[in-house]
C-alpha cells in the first residue's frame, strides 16, 4: 500500500463514504492518506533485495494510486524512482489503480518507466448509454483494463 483513501467522489463508489463514515463515527483520520516515496521505497527495497531482485512484481492494492493532478503524480512517480535507485533498487514490475480522468501520456511513460504492467482503470459510461436508475446516475461506470506484457517498452 502506497496509500489508502481516496480523493475522489464517484457516485458509485464506497471508499469515501466508508472513511467520512469513519471519520464522522469514530474520529477516523483524514479520507486520503499517502505514504512519502521515500518510506515506500525502504520497503520496497526491503523486499527486492530479500529476493534478489528477481521478477518482483508489486502489486499495489491502493483505492486510488494517482492523485488529482498529473503533474503531482509526476512527481510522486519520480521521487519514487529516485528514491529506489537511492536504496539500489533496480528494475520492478508494477501493477495499481487509477482514474482516468488523472491521466496523461506523459504519466503514463513515466509509469512505465517505472515499472508499470498493469494500471486498473474505471471508464464511464457516456451519460447517453448510461442507466436511468437515480442510484446509477450518468457516472455509472465499467472497468477497463489497460495492460502490456512485463518488460516490453512502450
Ligand atoms: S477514483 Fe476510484 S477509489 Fe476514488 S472515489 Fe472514484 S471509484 Fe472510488
Amino acid at each position: 500500500m502506497g496509500g489508502r483513501g481516496c480523493w475522489g467522489s464517484c457516485r458509485f463508489c464506497s471508499i469515501t463514504t466508508y472513511y467520512r463514515d469513519a471519520r464522522a463515527r469514530a474520529g477516523g483520520g483524514r479520507t486520503m492518506r499517502l505514504r512519502s516515496p521515500e518510506n515506500l521505497a525502504a520497503e520496497m527495497a526491503l523486499l527486492w533485495h530479500a529476493t534478489g531482485g528477481m521478477g518482483a512484481i508489486f502489486c499495489f492494492h491502493d483505492d486510488n494510486f494517482l492523485l488529482p493532478r498529473p503533474e503531482d503524480s509526476l512527481a510522486r512517480v519520480r521521487a519514487l524512482r529516485s528514491a529506489l535507485d537511492d536504496y539500489g533498487v533496480g528494475k520492478i514490475a508494477l501493477v495499481g489503480k487509477g482514474r482516468p480522468d488523472c491521466i496523461t501520456p506523459e504519466l503514463l511513460r513515466e509509469l512505465a518507466s517505472l515499472g508499470l504492467v498493469r494500471l486498473y482503470v474505471a471508464s464511464r459510461t457516456p451519460r447517453s448509454a448510461a442507466p436511468t436508475t437515480s442510484d446509477a446516475g450518468p457516472r455509472s461506470h465499467a472497468p477497463t483494463l489497460l495492460s502490456r506484457p512485463a518488460g516490453r517498452p512502450t
